[in-house]
């Protein structure tokens, strides 16, 4: 492949009116979400996509703020200059191609993932094939491509919401509801008390993404009860309890027996094996917009395979995204389960009594040409080449990018 053109496009989706979400200690607003597309142009003219900066991790999103908008930038900069000209044989001549600018390290990780997948969309449309059997190629394996999917949503509600939304996704065939307590130490116990009663065909997950910590709102005996009693009452797993760096405190909690999940905030490939090296998660979440790719994502996935830990790709953003993490899911050994956010009137689902989706974020949809073939809380991967999605890029002059931090945190005692 020989590399014409990088490009990277920041855009923004406005969350309006801006929303307000008490949590225990504070309010979080939410003002837009942020997305870089990222374009690579090849000489013979094939376009291979990818997203970057759709989610950021929880720390991420905290403590950096607004990070979103430069990454267009180091793209159509460092990344431009070391790819453009290049004639590329493996996609991880690529990798090694990055690895050589002085962007610090987590830019160049994010960049490296960018790169990859939209390598493999060129490489797929170059052979005419979907990405998941170039894996399944690699991997050795037949792939699956229908797969269940776990619908992430729930945001800092009262109790009984959390309910609503998970009747919801239940109607839907979804297999798991994943939601973001934080709501106080009793308010979330009660709603763990309240989905196990209500809800039976689908699971329930906390993504608890650190809030118990930040603003050291909840101790640690707390955190450690909690973990216990939604473990005791049947969830399928307890994500984040802790500060992702935190591996010893994944390991203390994973005393209490209770299953836990997370990966998605580590910032290296490496990061993501020596999590599940601690054998303190049941679960491990790498990405394939975060850990370097199809490629990066690996290590993980094959130090996962025969051992008790699953890896369950993390995915939280555009449609784009989805269809990147649904071809590693269908092709990629022992994975089989893939995360679904739910956004406000997602035209993918029918529709139920309440909407289940967090908030608006139309970019998420609007971003490729069509909707991905969900039935019964099933996703069946397209076949088309590459990623097998046409990119709409209308979306470039409808989503102009926004400037500013895209969520912003207010503690009570400042
Ligand atoms: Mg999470």
């Amino acid at each position: 492949m020989d590399i014409a053109d990088v490009r990277g496009y920041a855009l923004s989706s406005p969350i309006d009116p801006v929303q307000e979400r008490p949590f225990h200690g504070g309010v979080r607003r939410l003002r837009k979400r942020d997305v870089v597309l990222v374009v690579v142009e090849t000489r013979d003219g094939r376009q291979g996509f990818a997203t970057a900066g759709a989610s950021s991790s929880a720390m991420r999103e905290y403590f950096e703020g607004d990070s979103q908008g430069t990454f267009a930038d180091v793209l159509e900069e460092s990344v431009a200059d070391a790819l453009e000209d290049e004639s590329i044989d493996e996609i991880t001549d690529a990798h090694d191609l990055i690895a050589e600018t002085n962007l610090p390290a987590h830019l160049r990780t994010e960049a490296i993932s960018a790169v990859d997948v939209a390598l493999y969309d060129i490489r797929g449309k170059e052979l005419g094939a979907p990405i998941y059997e170039l894996l399944a190629d690699e991997y050795g394996t037949e792939p699956t491509t229908e797969m269940p999917l776990y619908a992430s949503a729930g945001m800092y509600m009262e109790p009984e919401g959390y309910v609503e939304q998970a009747e919801a996704l239940e109607e839907l065939g979804f297999f798991g509801y994943k939601y973001r307590p934080g709501i106080g130490p009793d308010g979330d116990r009660r709603t763990v008390d309240l989905l196990a009663d209500a809800v039976d065909d689908i699971e329930i997950m906390l993504d608890v993404h650190t809030w118990w910590k930040l603003g050291e709102a909840y101790g640690r005996d707390t955190v450690r009860e909690l973990v216990a009693h939604a473990a005791e009452r049947g969830a399928y797993w307890i994500e984040e309890p802790v500060e992702p760096d935190d591996h010893a405190g994944y390991v203390e909690l994973a005393e209490t027996g209770a299953p836990l999940a997370g990966g998605e905030s580590e910032e290296s490939p490496a990061g993501l094996v020596e999590l599940g090296e601690t054998g303190a998660v049941d679960f491990l979440q790498g990405d394939v917009r975060h850990h370097e790719g199809f490629t990066g994502c690996r290590d993980a996935i094959e130090y996962c395979d025969g051992r008790d830990v699953e890896f369950v790709p993390h995915n939280f953003g555009t449609w784009l995204g989805l269809q990147a993490n649904a071809h590693l899911v269908a092709a990629a050994p022992d994975v089989r389960l893939l995360e679904y956010p739910v956004f406000e009137d997602d035209p993918a689902l029918d529709e139920t009594a309440v909407d289940p989706g967090m908030y608006p974020f139309e970019l998420a949809y609007d971003i490729i040409e069509g909707q991905p073939a969900i039935e019964d809380g099933h996703l069946t991967v397209p076949d088309g080449p590459g990623l097998g999605v046409d990119v709409d890029l209308d979306v470039l002059e409808e989503y102009p990018f926004v400037d500013g931090p895209w969520t912003e945190f207010h503690y009570d005692d400042e």
